[in-house]
């Protein structure tokens, strides 16, 4: 991972080389810090806690914006602070966790699978991360992932989008609730109606600005528009064979059509 790169004055992220996966750090009081969404191979943690150590940070809690397996990641030397996430993806990591570590192990081999997925629920109706530095508001919704949450920072203007808002990725659907489309659309009106957002990290791409963030809410709206019109295919960041994969099943679910099309050979 290259090193930090400070958004705000309490804002830093770093980019791991793997999928542009986003790691941000949020500064508190004393040399504390909030770890949002570590990743993603073990030499990006490796490199994340060196530098911690030689900014003289203190972990004192993560967050995990979705139960994702590039996203519930963790290293010994971060600490035993809680790894928050809402109680929905809480419950969706323990039922999936087997299968994601697989993922993991997959693709970032070398974590320790007792650290993996070992997150705490918010408490009930928690609207903010339950920590001593700058309010992170929580945004709880379905887009993309079961207990999905973003974090806004208000007092830094910065949306931490999780695994929406990217420059890089088309809109990702959770093909398995009954209304994935809907459930987008509706977590991008909760992003819409913030007031004051001047950055976006999003958990895969770049950070944007103000005007970015704005571009970005309303490239992925006109994705899902051109999507339910059946097209879509011209996405500019359609890029990769597993986006035109992923950009081919939603086709095929908002078409109604289960099956793949047979190959054209
Ligand atoms: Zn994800």
């Amino acid at each position: 991972m290259a090193r930090l790169v400070e958004v705000t004055g309490s804002v830093l992220v770093g980019t791991s080389d793997f999928c542009s996966t986003t790691t941000t750090v949020v500064l508190g009081a004393d040399d504390t810090c909030l770890v949002v969404d570590p990743a993603v191979t073990p030499d990006d943690l490796d490199a994340l806690v060196a530098e911690l150590a030689e900014r003289g940070l203190r972990v004192v809690a993560g967050f995990s914006t979705h139960p994702h397996w590039d996203h519930v990641l963790w290293s010994r030397a971060l600490g035993t602070g809680p790894r928050f996430a809402t109680a929905a993806a809480v419950r969706a990591m323990a039922a999936e966790r087997r299968r994601a570590l697989g993922l993991a192990e997959r693709s970032a081999p070398g974590h320790d699978p007792d650290l993996f997925g070992r997150l705490t629920p918010l408490p009930d109706g928690a609207a903010t991360v339950p920590w001593d530095g700058p309010v992170a508001e929580v945004i709880e919704h379905r887009a993309h992932a079961p207990g999905h949450a973003a974090l806004y920072l208000r007092s830094e203007g910065i949306l931490l989008a999780g695994d929406m808002c990217s420059d890089v990725e088309i809109p990702l659907l959770d093909l398995d609730v009954a209304d994935p489309v809907g459930d987008y659309r509706h977590a991008l009106g909760l992003f819409a109606a913030l007031n004051g957002v001047e950055y976006v990290v999003p958990g895969h791409g770049s950070v944007g600005d103000g005007a970015e963030f704005r571009r970005r809410v309303a490239a992925d709206r006109h994705y899902l528009d051109e999507l339910e019109a059946g097209r879509g295919s011209d996405d500019a960041r359609l890029t990769d064979d597993w986006l035109v994969r992923d950009h081919r099943a939603h086709l095929r679910h908002v078409s109604g059509s289960p099956e793949p099309p047979e190959p054209a050979s």
